[in-house]
């Protein structure tokens, strides 16, 4: 019987510490959550909202706006009817942002970073081609790879001289090497200058999965194109629209033969209905704020918190010789603390003292690497962070 053995899979889950949970929340992303159920809000170092746009006014405002003047259903997909000017609007926007990166540049609108990258990986990685790909890379990328007709060779995370071997091999006519640009479960950056070397070297494609870049890094927050200053039409590059530009979805810019090969070969793209249009409106407003000088103060702010956290888990870690802290400049601080159990009883004791702090285990992270997965926004205030610090001071007492 299928609920039986289902009803033992989960036991088992549960007996090792993997059983997920949903938590409901009733009101809107930001620093403060209130949970279903719970009488005080928890201070949340959950979100993936690092600029604190995803419950910003304007982009409210100009989500209503953008119902009232679109509607709010596409109504088809992009290549039957459902594909709006507004929708256009964003492409060229997002294009205009890389085009000092890649020559040519055009953007394609999706409506998540999980099917972009299904896109990407199984529309570029045909039967004569050969995927090179991060092992810490993110499991849509994973899944795209795995369902590409291409062969599939995955290297040590960050290991280039590994990288460089598997080329060095490789007799397919066609390489795509795919990574992301910030690694969502450590925070580390991929050194993409030296990617985009080999790239050059060994006649590849580089792919850079954007989703914790784009909004953050740069001087206009365009990413980590920006960030590093590439140049090349070996890219192809990837923003997810859920995370720092506080709305949803996600766009590829890349040379604009590159982008009108996924209109005629990306199932994730031909057969899914458009975007919302009224998101794409919100969209418009969301890039216009991490351009201006608003964004470039969120932005500043975002980085005085990482280094303030960084401090305080860098203290704490000398505490506790079996906890690490991996090298992260980003808005992603884990503390890596080992044990699924150890990291499950962690976050319920800053939960008792109203800070939310996720506990990350298997699989999204290698076995015996479960962690306490901090990530800040720049709508955290500094006193917020302190409350954080202050916590996280008291469970050094109760642990060591
Ligand atoms: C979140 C994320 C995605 C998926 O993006 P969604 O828009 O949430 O589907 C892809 N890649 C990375 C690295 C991510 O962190």
């Amino acid at each position: 019987m299928l609920i039986t053995r289902l009803q033992q899979e989960l036991a088992a889950l549960e007996q090792a510490g993997l059983r997920r949970r949903r938590r409901v929340v009733t009101g809107p992303c930001g620093p403060l959550q209130q949970l279903a159920g719970a009488e005080q809000p928890r201070l949340s170092f959950c979100s993936n909202d690092y600029l604190g746009l995803a419950g910003h006014p304007a982009l409210a405002e100009a989500l209503a706006e953008g119902a009232q003047r679109w509607g709010v259903g596409s109504g088809a997909s992009h290549l039957v009817s459902g594909h709006s000017q507004v929708h256009e609007d964003v492409e060229q926007g997002f294009a205009r942002w890389q085009s000092a990166h890649i020559p040519q540049a055009a953007g394609l609108l999706f409506c998540s970073g999980f099917m972009a990258n299904m896109a990407l990986m199984t529309a570029l990685g045909d039967g004569q081609t050969t995927i090179f790909s991060d092992k810490l890379n993110h499991a849509s990328l994973i899944d795209g790879a795995r369902l590409a007709d291409a062969d599939v060779r995955r290297y040590m995370h960050g290991d280039l001289a590994q990288l460089e071997r598997l080329l060095q091999r490789c007799n397919t006519p066609q390489r795509l090497i795919v990574t992301d640009a910030v690694f969502s479960m450590d925070g580390d950056l991929a050194d993409l200058p030296a990617l985009l070397r080999m790239a050059e070297q060994y006649d590849a494609w580089l792919v850079v999965d954007d989703a914790h870049g784009l909004g953050v890094l740069g001087a206009h927050g365009h990413g980590s194109l920006e960030h590093f200053g590439l140049h090349s039409e070996r890219l192809v590059w990837m923003g997810t629209l859920g995370k720092a530009m506080g709305v949803s979805g996600a766009v590829v810019v890349a040379h604009a033969t590159i982008i009108d090969w996924l209109v005629q070969r990306a199932r994730p793209y031909i057969y899914t209905t458009g975007m919302s249009p009224a998101l794409a409106q919100a969209l418009l407003a969301s890039m216009e704020l991490v351009e201006s000088q608003e964004g470039a103060a969120r932005r500043q702010h975002l980085q005085q918190l990482i280094a303030r956290l960084r401090a305080g888990l860098s203290a704490l870690v000398q505490q506790h010789p079996h906890w690490s802290l991996p090298d992260s400049v980003t808005a992603i601080q884990p503390l890596v603390v080992g044990s699924n159990e150890d990291a499950l009883r962690l976050s319920a004791t800053l939960e008792q003292s109203g800070v939310w702090v996720p506990a990350i285990r298997p699989p999204t992270v290698p076995a015996g690497t479960a962690r306490l997965r901090f990530t800040l926004s720049a709508a955290h205030t500094q006193a917020q962070l302190d409350q954080l610090l202050a916590v996280l001071d008291t469970l050094e007492k109760i642990t060591s």
